[in-house]
């Protein structure tokens, strides 16, 4: 006999192993956890804010306007007008984009891990699978109290296994709630 799912040999009768059980078990729990919404302890939410936004494309910026004084000096005004209009447009697409995902990206903490999640995309990690905590904050996010929350797996990477949640609001007062929780859940 094999595993339906991971095609290991079963040592006894049934139709999946028990690694494979175990994350059938865990998946449907989270799976409940988020439909039901129960057993919340702290939930974090993406934030968008457009000035802190206006800060992140520098380069963009330079490289804009490179373009729209190189056609200037050239006299060619409708290539100008032209280029301006497309700059806009991405331009807004890109904020309209950012503030989608921002919307819809949450954290959530419930009472045996975090889950991080995006319209269908879900990933989690037990608070036993914690190795680290993690936050980065430039200069803009700051001024503007927001960091971006790194949690890293014991195994594999954090990008592959772990997950980060850019843009936390609150920051300060945040951090202490998240080490709360991960540090008292840790120790269970
Ligand atoms: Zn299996």
């Amino acid at each position: 006999m094999k595993c339906e799912i991971c095609g290991a040999e079963l040592k006894k009768e049934g139709n999946i192993c028990k690694k494979c059980y175990a994350q059938y078990v865990k998946d449907e729990e989270i799976k409940s956890d988020i439909k039901n919404n129960k057993n919340v302890l702290l939930r974090l939410h993406r934030k968008y804010i457009p000035f802190y936004q206006l800060t992140r494309y520098g380069d963009y910026y330079v490289l804009a306007l490179i373009i729209v004084f190189s056609l200037l000096a050239q006299k060619l005004y409708l290539y100008t007008f032209l280029a301006i209009f497309l700059i806009m447009i991405i331009f807004y697409s890109v904020l309209a984009y950012n503030k989608n995902k921002a919307i819809k990206t949450t954290c959530t903490f419930y009472d045996k891990r975090v889950v991080w999640k995006y319209k269908d995309n879900i990933k989690s990690l037990d608070y036993s699978n914690i190795d680290d905590v993690k936050y980065y904050q430039n200069f803009f996010q700051k001024k503007f109290h927001l960091a971006d929350v790194q949690f890293r797996p014991k195994k594999g990477s954090y990008i592959m296994n772990g997950f980060e949640i850019k843009n936390v609001p609150n920051f300060n007062e945040t951090w202490d709630k998240i080490c709360d929780i991960i540090i008292s859940k840790r120790e269970n």
